[in-house]
């Protein structure tokens, strides 16, 4: 659908997380491409949504919106991650298309006008792909490459390689994603899963305006195994084929025993083979336990269905100085 919208609106959402000291540093930037945008007929906003942050993001934030009406504010009840932050930022979205960036400058605002763009062509999910990462480890990125390929040999969904949360998302595509309310939430995963139109930007990623990443080794491993988790149940099957190999393998040496002690008798001895035997079944048997734990954790904290995060306090655009009760609806769990 080529539809060009007749007020296009366009709303930035930047989950932030102790960024104090890259927002002040980003909102100018971002001010200045929704003044160009604004005279291409794109009514743009941004909406800053607070991930609990406890380094002052919030007064900042505050101060960003009483210098422009076009900001909201939204601040979680604490610290819910990044992919629960944008959800409650896009929950937000309920008119125009959303366009989503990182807090620390990594997603030059200066490409939006290319998302919109290609929106306007009819396109629902524009993403970001980096063509290279500045300021980032090798090992950072060796990892990261990795885990894409991992992650389109395993899942059926497609997951673009180097394509982070970097994006545009047209109005349908964002009532889509309002549907699927999975605690375990793997934005990039869930992008793909619902469809629809989609196409690539490649862009240079810059590196952080200020500050420290919050996604060191263990969280992105973390972060991995969501990944693989929520999109594939290839481990489980893993475990199936383990098994089979295994047991076709003992069967084989059970054969090999039996004939033996036929044609030699049995002298009691094999001492090491069985101990070898008995390890390798034992701690195949306690991987295959624990990729089914990791399932069934993620199943138990399913079914708990607790909504997916509280709101603080929020501060729609257009108003000077803000403080503000949360909003009946800012706190509302769409399709739960
Ligand atoms: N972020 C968030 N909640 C968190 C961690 C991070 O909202 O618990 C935000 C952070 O403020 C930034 C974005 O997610 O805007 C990406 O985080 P970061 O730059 O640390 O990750 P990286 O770019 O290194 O992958
Ligand atoms: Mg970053």
């Amino acid at each position: 659908m080529s539809g060009v919208l007749p007020a296009e609106r366009l709303t930035i959402v930047i989950a932030a997380f102790d960024e104090a000291r890259s927002l002040p540093l980003l909102h100018p930037r971002i001010a200045m491409v929704m003044d160009a945008m604004a005279g291409d007929g794109i009514a743009a906003g941004v909406l800053y949504v607070d991930d609990g942050s406890a380094d002052g993001t919030w007064e900042v934030l505050q101060g960003l919106a009483a210098g422009d009406r076009r900001v909201s504010l939204l601040r979680l009840s604490r610290n819910f991650g990044k992919e629960i932050a944008l959800t409650a930022g896009l929950d937000l979205v309920t008119e125009g298309a959303a366009m989503i960036l990182d807090a620390d400058g990594q997603d030059p605002p200066e490409l939006i006008p290319r998302f919109v763009a290609l929106w306007r062509q009819g396109y629902d999910d524009v993403h970001g792909t980096r063509v290279s990462r500045e300021g980032e480890r090798w090992t950072k990125k060796l990892t990261a490459h990795l885990f894409y390929r991992v992650m389109q040999r395993l899942a059926k969904t497609p997951v673009p390689a180097d394509t982070g949360d970097y994006r545009l998302l047209s109005p349908r595509a964002l009532a889509a994603l309002r549907q699927l309310r999975e605690r375990h939430r793997f934005m990039k995963g869930l992008f793909g899963w619902i469809g629809f139109n989609r196409v690539s930007l490649p862009y240079e990623r810059n590196a952080r305006l200020a500050g420290r990443t919050k996604f060191g080794f263990w969280r992105l491993w973390n972060f991995a195994l969501e990944g693989v988790t929520s999109f594939s149940t290839a481990p489980l099957r893993l475990a199936t084929y383990v098994g089979v190999f295994t047991a076709l393998g003992a069967f084989a040496f059970a054969l090999w025993v039996i004939a033996k002690a036929m044609l030699f008798g049995d002298r009691v001895a094999g001492w090491p083979t069985m101990m070898a035997v008995i390890l390798f079944l034992g701690g195949v048997q306690l991987v295959a336990l624990g990729v089914i734990g990791e399932y069934l954790g993620r199943l138990y904290e399913e079914s708990k269905q607790r909504p997916l995060y509280f709101v603080r306090d929020w501060h729609p655009a257009g108003q000077g100085a803000p403080v503000g009760a949360p909003a009946a609806d800012a706190s509302r769990i769409a399709g739960a």
